[in-house]
């Protein structure tokens, strides 16, 4: 056990102030928190414990007129055999003797009972051995593992799974891909607009951060995230008038966006969901950006960039297509005739290597942007690519399409180091590129029509610390004859537009903002995407166009939550498809074979719906599927009881909605200090029944607590709450529709335990646990005749 001193507190002030300086943890009867000291099962310990047994005023049993007042600090013996509540509240004196031992319910109090740790081995296992997600980790384990003991009704969520912590945008992908499942596509797409304007272009060139974080991985294959995107991308635009609407309520204000790439598109779609006036100045003479001019059009049709663009553009959004800004405009007049401005230039200057000859070679993106020298042919040619990054493999893999004879990539980096992804790697190697991993340029000469390129071998690329810092080693050399060198080294962002009207802050050749609000140094004036990161990718564009918009908006005094389509209820469980046990491959996407990729076709195809769908259902919407197993919880819920605590009164069933690292709603520097049970009204029959494995020291597998209100012969109000089945203790109020109005007899009682397993999600090992509620639902009914 850990060091931790101890607070002997006497009156509930002393307690609060002693839980409000933190890392504190409250004993009060002292039958569980031991345990967990021991067992040291939470990340961090407390280096506090305060012992709340000797506040006085916190114990007691009282009557009221209608209500009955039962102090936090009670004893579960004093409970159960009290003879007001025996009469009175026989539900809950059953539970009470229901806990345990004698010896624990002698110990044990109320609050203590309702306040008790969730109920998971991984989650309490010592030490960390499990980091579950409760703790902070990433996966539950109960999923795949051992999960006797576990939910049936579906995980809480305590916390954002990997898939959506790992995505720069932070797209909600569970809940989208549940509304799929059920099979509900425009809410699944309003989940997706949420957090990205453009899917159907991020479903085909995202790299997909979250994929290869998919707790699934480790099971089977992990989910297609990505096809499943594209196929809602689609569906968006297929229905972009319906789902991009032009805004409801138009401000006054006008916002000027300079640049029409993702940052920008994404920062035009949320101000206008803000019902901003907003327009686009873009140099070009197409709206995209990299996405229209930079990937190519195999990886990403120019037709699918144009249908976003003109989703945008039917919501209201102006572009001033050939309008250069630091020319045509400039930046200081734009200040002057809008509210606000967002730069989203991106990063289009190639950088260069500073090596003899270079004039000699071609620059990789003019090469992909089309803006080369007129009757420029790569047919039947030899080409040097310099570059090992994602953008080298776009620019060779479009030479060899272009009929370049032989492309080599030529990089400083050794094959593991190299910077472009794995699969755009095996790709160009498929396509017959060569590579030639670890060689730095040292000079080209031009010989004749020939261009000869002297190649040393690099020996690092990093120092000690990670720092790009190549140490190249001169005396092995390699000489390389090509007909051209195409040079994909990088990018830097042309900051010439800026002028010197205004005095706008730079930082290494990037706008420099703060990162948390996308503000510059000037008011008004906030910037995003490459042009403030360097070169990045098309995600973490629209996440700072989103986060600019919202910022921009607060700018011009606008309110926040008006944009919001979805707001999770942190009630509900999260469901899955009980049949995510069975391994599966996963449908993965379809490539086209080598000899029919083109430039212009895409490469890879669309899910139809049924592989959406299935793949959907791969997913295991990963949440907590530990078990509340307070068998007071469910009692006080069937009575309607209130709890008070030091900040508030809330319902018994309010109590229970799960945090990250808490089984209720208790803040750091609150306390239960009383339970309020108001008189169950004339006629009102209770029961409380529990199934366990061993008779004594054991947590329920269900308890069932009902209250039933008969009235001639039938029931007239019925609640049946349950518990150790789920994260939390819950009504199920499906089970009371069906018994109000009816009989109390066998039929009725089989029915009503039938409808409290509505929503069951059983998983690997506990479907007998489904069983057990409908017989034991059913049992406590037919008991209140
Ligand atoms: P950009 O997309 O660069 O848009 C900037 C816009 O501003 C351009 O339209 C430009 O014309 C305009 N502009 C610039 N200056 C002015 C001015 N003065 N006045 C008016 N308009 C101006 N990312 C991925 O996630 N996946 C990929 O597969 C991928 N592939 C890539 C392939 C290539 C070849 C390249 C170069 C990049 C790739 N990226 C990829 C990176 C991604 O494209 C960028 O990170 C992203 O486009 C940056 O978005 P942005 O809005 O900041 O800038």
């Amino acid at each position: 056990m850990k060091r931790f001193s101890y607070l002997n507190a006497t009156t509930l002030d002393e307690a609060i102030l002693g839980l409000a300086s933190g890392d504190s943890i409250v004993i009060a009867g002292g039958t569980d928190i031991i345990n967990i000291l021991k067992a040291r099962s939470q990340p961090r310990s407390p280096k506090r414990v305060i012992n709340i047994k000797n506040i006085s005023e916190l114990s007691g049993i009282k009557e009221d007129n209608d209500y009955i007042k039962i102090g936090a600090l009670t004893k579960l013996s004093e409970i159960g055999e009290d003879k007001l509540i025996r009469e009175k509240y026989p539900v809950l004196s059953q539970a009470a003797l229901a806990v345990a031992s004698p010896q624990i319910r002698n110990m044990g109090t109320i609050g203590g009972n309702l306040c008790q740790e969730t109920r998971c081995w991984y989650y309490r296992y010592p030490e960390n051995v499990f980091y579950c997600l409760r703790k902070g980790g990433k996966n539950c384990p109960a999923f795949t593992a051992e999960n006797h003991f576990h939910s049936v009704f579906g995980a809480a969520k305590v916390s954002d799974p990997p898939c959506q912590s790992n995505c720069p945008g932070g797209v909600n992908i569970p809940l989208y891909l549940s509304k799929i499942r059920e099979t509900k596509l425009e809410e699944a797409s309003k989940i997706l607009l949420e957090s990205n304007p453009i899917p159907a272009i991020t479903g085909r060139v995202c790299p997909h951060f979250c994929q290869q974080e998919c707790n699934r991985k480790d099971f089977d294959e992990s989910v297609s995230i990505r096809g499943i995107e594209r196929f809602i991308g689609d569906y968006i635009l297929d229905n972009a008038s319906k789902l991009m609407e032009i805004p409801k309520k138009e401000t006054k204000h006008h916002v000027a966006i300079i640049g029409s790439g993702p940052a920008g598109l994404s920062a035009a779609y949320y101000l206008r969901r803000f019902g901003h006036n907003v327009t686009i100045f873009e140099r070009a003479e197409r709206a995209g950006g990299m996405l229209y001019y930079g990937i190519p059009a195999y990886r990403l049709p120019r037709d699918i960039v144009e249908r976003a663009v003109g989703a945008i553009e039917g919501m209201g959004v102006k572009f001033r297509l050939k309008t250069f800004v630091g020319k045509d405009v400039s930046l200081g007049s734009l200040l002057k005739g809008f509210d606000s401005l967002f730069i989203s230039t991106g990063a289009w200057l190639q950088r260069s290597i500073g090596i003899e000859g270079e004039e000699l070679t071609v620059s990789g993106l003019s090469f992909l942007t089309g803006n080369l020298p007129p009757n420029y042919d790569l047919k039947g040619k030899r080409v040097l690519v310099i570059g090992g990054g994602n953008v080298a493999v776009d620019v060779g893999i479009t030479a060899k399409r272009l009929g370049a004879k032989e492309v080599t990539l030529a990089c400083l980096e050794s094959r593991e180091e190299m910077p472009a992804f794995k699969w755009e790697i095996e790709q160009a190697l498929q396509e017959g590129i060569m590579l030639m991993p670890s060689w730095g340029p040292k000079k080209v000469v031009a010989k004749g029509g020939i261009k000869s390129v002297e190649l040393v071998r690099c020996i690092s690329v990093f120092d000690e610390v990670g720092n790009f810092c190549p140490c190249l080693d001169d005396s092995i050399r390699e000489y390389k004859e090509v007909d051209e060198v195409l040079m994909a080294v990088g990018q830097k962002a042309d900051l010439s537009f800026i002028g010197n009207d205004l005095q706008l802050e730079l930082v290494k050749g990037l706008i420099l903002i703060d990162h948390k609000t996308q503000r510059t140094n000037i008011p008004g004036i906030f910037a995003g995407g490459d042009v403030t990161t360097g070169p990045a990718s098309v995600i973490q564009a629209i996440a700072a166009g989103k986060k600019a918009a919202s910022e921009i908006n607060s700018f011009l005094g606008g309110a926040e939550a008006t944009t919001k389509y979805f707001i999770e209820d942190s009630n509900s469980f999260l469901s899955f498809n009980p049949d995510y046990i069975r391994k599966t491959i996963s449908t993965g996407i379809r490539v086209k074979p080598i000899s029919e990729r083109s430039l212009n076709e895409e490469d890879i195809s669309g899910f139809i719906w049924e592989e959406a769908f299935e793949e959907a259902n791969r997913c295991f919407n990963c949440g907590c599927v530990s078990v509340n197993p307070s068998d007071l919880a469910p009692a006080l819920i069937a009575l309607g009881a209130r709890i008070k605590t030091t900040k508030r009164t809330v319902s018994a069933e309010e109590f229970f909605r799960v945090g990250v690292m808490k089984s209720t709603i208790l803040e750091d520097d609150e306390l239960v200090t009383a339970i309020e049970i108001p008189r169950p009204e004339e006629g009102t029959k209770q029961a409380f029944l529990k199934f366990r494995i061993r008779k004594t020291i054991d947590f329920p597998i269900v308890s069932v607590a009902i209250a039933i209100n008969i009235k001639a012969g039938k029931v007239n109000r019925a609640r049946i709450a349950i518990n150790g089945v789920a994260p939390l203790p819950f009504r199920v109020v499906s089970a009371e529709e069906v018994l109000v109005g009816r009989e109390v007899n066998e039929e009725n009682a089989e029915a009503t335990g039938k409808a409290a397993t509505i929503g069951t999600i059983a998983l690997s090992k506990n479907k007998y646990v489904i069983q057990i509620i409908k017989t034991l639902v059913k049992r406590a009914i037919l008991s209140c005749r």
